[in-house]
């Protein structure tokens, strides 16, 4: 990698690690669950997460607004003071003047939902269903100039390398990105320095895999199924939680990552869930668009409103998956 974003990419990838060691603490304690007012859960880690990173940015950059998933209201409710204390003290092992006021205020530096010509989007936790059933989740942190994302963080604390390897201190990779400069990967317990990582160069759509979500009201697996079977796919889909599949497809060990509305729903995509793994996906030689296959247009604030579902590849098979996908959905 050259030298472009320099400062932005060493706060971004440090802060995104950062966060990961205080999402497996709080894993390891099995902190509280709260539900939002959508159903959703999202727990002590989400918060914290997003404490440590907004104050990285506010420190570094204070005058980029940040887009992130979540604000302090829930944790201001005395109701959930038990909460709030949890996620001071996961804080304060990282910052030890930390008290609930900072913390609140950096949460809700990331409340911004204007678009504007620079920006960061983060989801401090992506997957929180997959956090809470001991599965996939991811911290995902990127910035965002003119409508595009030009550096990403993205960390899986829970994905191993290789996928199939069951040695605990496999799991964990933290990936970064710069447009037009090449993704990298670091494994979390290894002092290795990042090393380049590179889409699948596969031509042959048959050889290919899908990953794509493991909640199935997240995405059509059905659907996912048709397409697969009209590519010749046989080999079965992964399915896990969270950015975890883009980072599987800038790794090589998927070609098609399909997120597929299911019929009948209008669901529009939140740019936190698709901003940082996009971008580690393309500057690692793959191709994102939608299902029409639109580019991505993060210019509309939080929600990703001129497209439809994603389609992310390894490159070379990106159009064969579109036609086969129009194919299917006729
Ligand atoms: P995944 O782990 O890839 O299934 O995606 C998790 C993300 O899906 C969450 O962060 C939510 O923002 C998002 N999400 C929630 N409801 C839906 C839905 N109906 N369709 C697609 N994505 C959704
Ligand atoms: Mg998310």
């Amino acid at each position: 990698m050259s030298t472009s974003y320099e400062r932005e990419r060493t706060v971004a990838f440090e802060a995104v690690q950062a966060a990961a060691e205080l999402c497996e603490s709080v894993r390891d304690e099995k902190g509280e669950v709260l539900q939002k007012d959508d159903r959703t859960p999202v727990t002590v880690a989400d918060f914290g997460s997003q404490a440590l990173i907004c104050r990285a940015l506010l420190a570094a950059f204070p005058d980029d607004p940040v887009i992130a998933e979540e604000d302090s209201s829930a944790l201001r409710n005395p109701d959930n003071a038990a909460v709030r204390d949890q996620v001071v003290d996961h804080v304060r092992a990282h910052h030890e003047n930390a008290g609930p006021e900072g913390v609140y205020t950096w949460i809700d530096h990331g409340t911004a939902r204007r678009y504007s010509d620079r920006f960061w989007t983060l989801d401090p936790i992506d997957g929180t269903k997959g956090f809470v059933r001991g599965d996939q989740y991811a911290i995902a942190l990127a910035l965002i100039e003119e409508g595009t994302p030009q550096v990403a963080a993205l960390c899986c604390p829970h994905l191993p390398n290789p996928l199939d390897a069951d040695d605990p201190d496999s799991r964990g990779q933290a990936f970064l990105a710069v447009r037009g400069e090449g993704t990298v990967r670091r494994p979390l317990h290894d002092e290795a320095e990042p090393a380049p990582i590179d889409t699948s160069d596969t031509t042959d759509p048959s050889a290919g895999r899908f990953t794509e979500s493991f909640v199935s009201s997240h995405s059509s697996h059905d659907l996912a199924a048709e397409v697969g079977d009209r590519l010749g796919i046989t080999a079965d889909p992964i399915r896990i939680d969270s950015q975890a599949k883009y980072a599987i497809v800038a790794g090589g060990t998927a070609e098609i990552y399909l997120r597929l509305p299911r019929p009948g729903t209008d669901y529009t995509e939140r740019i936190w869930d698709h901003a940082a793994g996009a971008l580690t996906v393309e500057a690692a030689g793959g191709t994102v668009t939608d299902i029409h296959g639109t580019p991505l247009t993060f210019t509309h604030g939080p929600l990703l409103k001129s497209n439809t579902g994603v389609v992310a590849t390894n490159g070379p098979l990106h159009d064969r998956v579109l036609e086969a996908l129009e194919a299917a959905s006729a």
